[in-house]
């Protein structure tokens, strides 16, 4: 039998970028885009966090799952998603609500806080939540992740989570952070490789584990259907093999953050290549970061002081030529 047509997601939108200047800031907190019915994207605002990751919401029929906190402790994230749940749950009562209150009973549904991974910029907003009713606000250690999805062979093991009506499956990708997982939503065909794979700066914390997440995930991709792949964050530029600075505040011809099987691939290829060499390694789509010494560190560093700079006296390039 042949798999059901994965739901069209809308990535056509134009995602918040920052300000070129600390005086021209006007972003909202978060950004919110429906990709499709139940399927949500949320973005952080640049002048908050230079980070601005993506943060992504699941509605099934029974629970949703919120896929990171962000990297801002309060509470617009908590109202944000608790007013995307009431609205989920008011748009599909059904018309017989009335002889059977229970099926669609707000107070049931659950919302589930998993994180892609546990660096800072992706659980930060975690305290909001622990006093959530009917949520659960999953752990941060390898150990704690593989109990709450059932990965009693981590990483490789695929298991499902079913949100009601929408299985997920979820397996372990370590080789940027040893918690690392990727999620596949069979609905949409969409999958989530957090920091391990988006255009941006892969910093690679474990290479030989790397290589293994990369063909696992490519070899996941190939026996699948998958429409897209999504990370957390975009830190490339338009050009191919160009990136903005670290820390960057303001990234007007960035990339959408969608990317797909084929550039996986040849991220898989290109890592290959440079697994094993400490330094800053540049690709179209990609730069592996490989090690914490000074080859990285410093460059990464320099510029990133240039790049503040830059910005505080709003000194900032425009948009580069075509
Ligand atoms: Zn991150």
């Amino acid at each position: 039998m042949a798999p059901p047509t994965p739901v069209a997601l809308d990535t056509d939108v134009t995602w918040i970028h920052g300000a070129p200047s600390p005086r021209r800031r006007h972003d909202p907190p978060l950004q919110v885009h429906h990709l499709a019915p139940g399927t949500v994207l949320i973005r952080q605002s640049k002048d908050l966090t230079y980070e601005a990751p993506f943060i992504l919401l699941l509605l099934g029929e029974r629970r949703a799952l919120l896929l990171d906190t962000g990297a801002v402790d309060g509470t617009a994230l908590r109202q944000t998603v608790d007013r995307l749940v009431a609205d989920h749950l008011a748009a599909r009562t059904p018309p017989d609500a009335q002889t059977t209150p229970n099926a669609y009973d707000a107070d049931a549904y659950e919302l589930v806080v998993a994180h892609t991974h546990s660096h800072g910029d992706h659980v930060a907003g975690d305290a909001a939540f622990a006093d959530r009713p009917g949520t659960t606000v999953v752990g941060h250690d390898v150990a704690s992740v593989g109990a709450f999805f059932g990965i009693s062979a981590w990483p490789t093991e695929v298991v499902t989570l079913d949100l009601g009506g929408r299985p997920l499956e979820v397996f372990g990708i370590p080789g940027h952070h040893a918690a690392s997982i990727a999620l596949h939503d069979r609905t949409t065909g969409l999958l989530h490789t957090g920091d391990t794979v988006y255009p941006g700066r892969i910093y690679v914390q474990d290479s030989d584990a790397l290589l293994d997440t990369l063909d696992r995930l490519v070899t996941f991709a190939e026996e699948r259907t998958v429409t897209h792949v999504l990370g957390c964050h975009v830190e490339m530029t338009r050009r191919p093999g160009h990136d903005y600075p670290l820390g960057s505040r303001y990234q007007p011809d960035e990339p959408s953050p969608f990317m797909t099987v084929a550039q996986l691939r040849s991220a898989r290829d290109a890592f290959r290549a440079v697994a094993h060499r400490p330094g800053i390694h540049r690709f179209d789509d990609v730069v592996f970061c490989v090690g914490e010494g000074p080859r990285v560190l410093v460059p990464l560093q320099l510029r990133a002081l240039v790049e503040q700079v830059r910005w505080r006296l709003g000194i900032l390039r425009r948009r580069p030529a075509p």
